[in-house]
């Protein structure tokens, strides 16, 4: 490897739930490097316009949110007992919250917003510029850091992803239906791939990890390999 690790970018974009933060989480681990979940960003947004009833019915009241967006700080902190970087909206903590169904049925259609992604871009580009970060997302290797390093594009089937959401809600004491959550993988790509501001899509630069058959250790050395053709 001739680049140096504590200045590379890494992007890991793709579908949703196909296990980009966990395979991103194992790497900064490994490497020793930073890691933005920029979903988590997206779903405190979502968090927040619901809290304050900016959200009803699916709708979203534009104009408050637009209103309020300058106010919204985003942060993660370390939580040195699970060894884990946690996510605060104004100070407080709500990494468990943001996962809810509640927020993952609302949040693609305010990531569609482009005041939301033009608040949260800066915000990343200023997390990561230094180097020494993986990022995870949908519009990294495309619009965050489009000379990132190394551009992984994350898929799996629906059916398998659907399957490891359902039991990680299960496995934090959520319980919703195994039908709910695979509408809402679904719903999801749908609406992060074809919505006009920053849409998912591969970079032409970007490497496929299709790792429905794949194991986690599989898919980190996977990655360590061309880490080391950088
Ligand atoms: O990664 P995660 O599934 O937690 O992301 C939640 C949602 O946030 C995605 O479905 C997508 O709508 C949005 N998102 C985005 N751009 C990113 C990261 C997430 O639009 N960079």
């Amino acid at each position: 490897m001739q680049k140096d690790i504590r200045s590379i970018i890494i992007a890991i974009d793709g579908h949703s739930s196909c296990g980009k933060s966990t395979v991103a989480r194992d790497l900064a681990k490994l490497l020793n490097i930073a890691y933005i979940d920029t979903g988590a960003m997206y779903r405190a947004v979502t968090l927040f316009a619901l809290r304050r009833n900016m959200i009803i019915d699916g709708k979203i009241n534009e104009e408050q949110l637009l209103e309020s967006i300058g106010n919204i700080v985003i942060d993660f902190r370390a939580n040195p007992d699970k060894k884990v970087n946690e996510t605060y909206l104004n100070g407080e903590k709500v990494e468990d919250e943001i996962r809810s169904l509640e927020v993952s049925n609302n949040v693609s259609p305010v990531s569609a917003l482009g005041f939301v992604r033009k608040h949260l871009v800066a915000l990343q580009r200023l997390m990561g510029e230094k180097g020494g970060v993986v990022l995870d997302g949908r519009d990294i290797g495309t619009v965050v850091f489009p000379n990132a390093d190394l551009k992984i594009f994350m898929t799996a089937s629906p059916e398998v992803r659907a399957k490891r959401r359902y039991d990680e809600m299960i496995a934090k004491g959520f319980s919703p239906s195994f039908e709910e959550i695979l509408n809402n993988v679904e719903e999801r790509d749908r609406i992060d791939s074809t919505r006009l501001e920053s849409p998912l899509k591969k970079a032409d630069d970007a490497v496929v990890l299709d790792n429905s058959h794949m194991t986690r250790q599989e898919q980190l050395e996977w990655i360590l390999d061309k880490i080391k053709e950088l």
